[in-house]
């Protein structure tokens, strides 16, 4: 019980962080993400609520059980207390029934003693002792104290005999009750195990809606780290800076060109035909391998500026690799590479054709080029 409060609160916890994390009001690029994160946030919380509901009805039946055990223990337990109340009264009884017994029989001594043939006549008559000492005849010769311990000794016989009688009905009671008490104690492990089973689904869900969560505010924060990338990307376009991307946004990247290279932030200086430089040129000897700066798919092509190109598509971002000697004969177009795969080589193709070799190299997050000065320079030796 204690354990799934616990749980629980840990899972609303978890809840209000993911929640925390998204930003209201974020662009349309992670509004999807955000829809699909609270979606699956509302069908986890569902879940693990109607897993928790039914081991509520299940504590709820094993609760009522033990009431219905409980009740039939305390019967029991006032049965044979009972049953000991009369069994010592029976005891006491039975000690006083011996005395009036002696008293009496030592009256009809007396009464015989002193002649009385009416006395012996009653003894053959009378059926039993008993007959004979509540006989008519033994009362006329009994004084009047021998009288009152005559009544008693009938009342008090009269009251042991309905005490047996009593006794042997609640032994008998005593019985079923117990049957009733072994069956209620059946329900009710039974139904104990029941709910065990039912936490232990209600705890699987549980955990299982922690872990999608969990994975859900890892989706939703690469969601969010690149929407920042692309909101930097857009102010620099717009501002005309050459910001780039700060090194946090672009965890894990390699350098592209294998073993660094020479270079400066060109960003923005003019082109032929009115065009701007919208990438940086890294100089490295013919050959030199260029990697995969992240994880993602690979596209081999050439135009006439560009020469022999690679793309490379990861993250939602676009990387392009200019101007280069050849690419790799053991990946073919459209392949999905590991960051620091071998992509290509640098050389001087297209419109670098009288230019010292070098890789001209482009970052687009959501195809939007932006200064890539920033990134490798942070990544390149
Ligand atoms: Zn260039």
């Amino acid at each position: 019980m204690v354990s799934h409060r616990v749980q629980r609160g840990l899972l609303f916890l978890l809840i209000v962080a993911l929640l925390a994390i998204v930003p209201i009001g974020a662009s349309a690029q992670t509004e999807g993400d955000v829809d699909r994160a609270e979606g699956q946030v509302e069908r986890a919380e569902g879940n693990t609520s109607q897993a928790y509901s039914r081991w509520q009805q299940a504590q709820d039946d094993l609760e009522a059980a033990i009431l219905e055990l409980d009740i039939v223990t305390s019967r029991l337990e006032n049965l044979v207390y009972t049953i000991g109340l009369t069994e010592s009264r029976i005891v006491t009884y039975e000690d006083e029934v011996g005395a009036l017994k002696e008293n009496a029989q030592q009256l009809f001594l007396e009464a015989y003693t002193s002649g009385g043939r009416a006395i012996v006549s009653a003894a053959f008559e009378a059926g039993t002792i008993q007959d004979l000492l509540t006989s008519q005849q033994l009362m006329n010769n009994a004084a009047s104290r021998d009288l009152a311990d005559l009544d008693r000794y009938q009342a008090v016989a009269r009251e042991m005999g309905r005490l047996k009688v009593d006794l042997v009905a609640q032994q008998a009671e005593v019985e079923v009750v117990e049957e009733e008490t072994a069956a209620a104690a059946d329900r009710a492990n039974t139904l104990s195990e029941q709910s065990r089973t039912v936490y232990n689904q209600a705890s699987a869900a549980e955990q299982a809606a922690i872990d999608n969560l969990a994975k859900e505010r890892r989706e939703l924060q690469a969601a969010i780290a690149l929407k920042k990338a692309r909101d930097v990307a857009a102010a620099n376009s717009k501002s005309g800076t050459a910001a780039g991307l700060p090194p946090a946004a672009t965890p894990g990247f390699y350098c592209p060109v294998q073993g660094g290279a020479s270079f400066i932030d060109s960003w923005g200086f003019p082109r032929s035909g009115g065009r701007r430089h919208k990438g940086v040129d890294m100089f490295a000897a013919r050959n030199t391998p260029l990697v995969a700066v992240v994880d993602g798919r690979v596209k081999f092509s050439s135009n006439s500026l560009g020469g022999i190109t690679t793309h490379l598509y990861g993250g939602g971002t676009t990387y392009y690799y200019a101007h280069l000697e050849r690419q790799p004969t053991n990946i073919s177009s459209g392949q999905v590479v590991k960051a620091g795969t071998i992509i290509g080589y640098v050389g001087n193709s297209g419109n670098a054709r009288y230019t010292s070799t070098h890789v001209h190299f482009e970052i687009r997050p959501g195809n939007v080029a932006i200064n890539p000065y920033p990134t490798v320079r942070h990544y390149c030796p």
